[in-house]
């Protein structure tokens, strides 16, 4: 016999709650089922821990700089197992916050387990069978595990098992210069552990411009972190001080040893262990859930959300995604994936803020465009606070004055952005940035001074 419900959501991560908050709220019954722990990855090995580990490196950081504002500390020791005691405070209030939100809704039913689909419209968990009229995917993803030569010979971690982490590796070498091992590398290098980073591409964070990746890559050496790049063929090997990463690179020795290795080479969607065959949900070749512009699966009535639909890879898409589909199915508000603007943060420090197309996406284009550049260390804020490295870089389109894309990275740029962002949502020229009165001292009153300097791209 099985139990019907008006949906059934899978997964706790940043759509699913939300979802079925508004299902119950509308007076319908919904069964949201959880594997593992509620809030999925971002409150448990994604954001929010790693953001407030981020804090804690940043006091410590800002602490030994102690002499330069003017007070002494006498030496900054860091304490591992209370840092990880305070992040794990901070996640497990939010993965609380997240299990008693649920468990209170009224109209909502909470199963802890593993689901799988048995049809287009059926769901089996702890050998229970649920029925649903509508199913909401929200499965997320997790750490790909790369096919380097000698990987099941050695002890690795990755962003889940760096949770575990209560003490200080001597020296971290993290296999992956992206967002996720830059964050890491940077706070560990900044809580005492010598770090390398070892990255297959000519440079760090690929897909950002090599002006940004250039600079980030002096701000990581400049805290003495070494950087591997071109690393193409990478072995791992057991060695008398803990693992040695084998690397062919075009300089620097041919291997690194470290006490521990961090792998973070990507993630893979969990959706091979769902059961999709049997309801005829299609994947790509990748195994992420091919999904249309209003996030709807190839099966009527499966839609498939977050992280595990390759259409986004951060909580705010993930939750933007939830907004899409309660939106089209409750308020007849015919939202699209298409139309929202790309928008991130890489959380070292100081901080990328990130919206629209890069520049060699505008260039890709082939629109004729304008660019301005302005150092963080002409910014009074940034000067204020001893914080200079970095610079705001903004992209407009030379006939419509309307703003294609920005970076800014520097003190405050994870915030600042959004005043870039939200001009480029209400389709307004950049000139309504130059009318409006900013607040001083920001890093925000500088966009005006930094859009009088646009000129068309070399
Ligand atoms: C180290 C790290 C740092 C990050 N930092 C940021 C950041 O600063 N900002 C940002 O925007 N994003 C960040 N992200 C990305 C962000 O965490 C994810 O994009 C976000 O969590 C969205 O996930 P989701 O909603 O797709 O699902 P998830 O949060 O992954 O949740 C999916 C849930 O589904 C459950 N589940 C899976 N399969 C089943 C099943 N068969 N049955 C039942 N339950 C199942 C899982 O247990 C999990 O709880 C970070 C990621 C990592 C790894």
């Amino acid at each position: 016999m099985s139990q019907h419900f008006d949906a059934i959501v899978i997964g706790t991560g940043q759509a699913g709650p939300s979802l079925a908050a508004r299902f119950a709220a509308a007076g319908m019954t919904v069964a949201i089922i959880e594997r593992h722990k509620f809030g999925g990855t971002c409150v448990n090995t994604g954001c929010i821990p790693t953001k407030t580990l981020v804090a804690s490196a940043y006091a410590a950081h800002v602490a030994r700089r102690g002499a330069e504002y003017g007070f002494a500390n006498g030496g900054v020791r860091v304490d591992m197992k209370r840092v990880k005691g305070r992040k794990d405070e901070v996640s497990r209030r939010s993965n609380r916050g997240v299990e008693q939100w649920l468990r209170g809704l009224r109209n909502c039913t909470v199963i802890q387990g593993h689901a799988r689909f048995q049809s287009s419209r059926t769901v089996v968990v702890n050998d229970q069978v649920l029925e649903a009229d509508k199913i909401f995917i929200n499965v997320g993803g997790r750490a790909s595990v790369p096919a380097i030569p000698g990987i099941h010979n050695v002890p690795f971690l990755n962003n889940s098992s760096m949770m575990d982490v209560d003490f200080l590796p001597e020296h971290l070498v993290v296999v992956g210069g992206s967002y996720v091992g830059l964050e890491f590398a940077q706070m560990y290098r900044r809580f005492g552990s010598e770090v390398t980073i070892v990255e297959m591409g000519p440079r760090l964070i690929g897909r950002e411009d090599e002006d940004i990746s250039k600079a980030v890559r002096e701000i990581l050496e400049a805290e003495g972190i070494r950087i591997r790049l071109n690393a193409k063929c990478i072995s791992l090997a057991k060695h008398d001080s803990g693992v040695g990463v084998v690397m062919e690179c075009r300089e620097g020795p041919p291997e690194v040893f470290g006490s521990h290795v961090l792998l973070a080479v990507g993630r893979i969607p969990n959706t091979s262990d769902l059961g999709l065959d049997r309801a005829g949900v299609a994947t790509d070749n990748r195994g992420y859930i091919i999904v249309d512009d209003q996030l709807q699966t190839n099966v009527p009535d499966i839609w498939a959300l977050g992280d595990c639909n390759g259409r986004g890879a951060f909580t705010h898409t993930s939750y933007n995604d939830y907004e899409i589909v309660a939106d089209n199915l409750f308020n007849a508000d015919h939202r699209r994936v298409s139309d929202r603007i790309q928008a991130y943060a890489l959380y070292i420090d100081p901080p990328l803020g990130r919206c629209g197309m890069t520049d060699a996406e505008i260039r890709k284009s082939g629109r004729g465009a304008l660019v301005a550049k302005y150092p963080m260390s002409r910014v009074s804020r940034a000067y204020e606070k001893g914080e200079t490295q970095g610079f705001i870089k903004i992209c407009v389109d030379a006939e419509t004055k309307q703003i294609l894309g920005a970076a800014i990275l520097g003190t405050g740029g994870d915030e600042v952005i959004h005043v870039l962002l939200h001009v480029m949502y209400a389709k307004a020229p950049y000139t309504v940035i130059q009318r409006a009165m900013h607040i001083h001292p920001t890093v925000a009153e500088y966009l005006p001074t930094v859009l009088s300097k646009l000129e068309p791209f070399a």
